[in-house]
């Protein structure tokens, strides 16, 4: 497999690319332990899609419809905030998950650091002769 770009065949998996620049560190302070991740600049360039936050939406619709029984005008939060939590877990179903089969398919180019889907290799695919060596005809001492 080939760069569609450039046609270099020093690629690699765009999920490898990510893992290989993802450093999780721990701090300790003061008893408490601080955990995170650093990650290279081309780790943050590949990393895969994110899901769509359906918490904050939830939280809308569910105050919003508590609130309802101070004022009407709520209805507007929770009709907001249910629509897009519903939109969110529409998108966060059907679409995701066909963004990361894209990304788990996708390579980057070592050369000219384009990002998709490699150019196969027609044909000339060079096969290697390899000869088995021959065992010791003499027993070693
Ligand atoms: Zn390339």
């Amino acid at each position: 497999m080939t760069c569609g770009n450039c046609t270099s065949a020093d690629i690699r998996k765009l999920s490898l690319v990510y893992e290989s620049g993802l450093t999780f560190v721990g701090v300790s302070s003061g008893g408490k332990t601080i955990r995170g991740q650093n990650m290279t600049a081309v780790s943050l360039k590949a990393a895969p899609p994110a899901r769509r936050g359906l918490v904050g939406w939830f939280l809308l619709f569910f105050l919003s419809a508590i609130f309802i029984q101070f004022s009407l005008w709520w209805i507007l939060g929770a009709v907001v905030g249910l629509g897009k939590f519903v939109e969110h877990l529409m998108w966060n179903t059907r679409t995701y998950p066909i963004l990361y089969r894209q990304w788990d398919a996708a390579y980057m180019c070592e050369r000219c650091g384009a990002m998709g889907e490699p150019t196969p290799t027609t044909g000339d695919v060079r096969t290697i002769d390899v000869t088995p060596l021959e065992p010791p005809k003499q027993a070693l001492p």
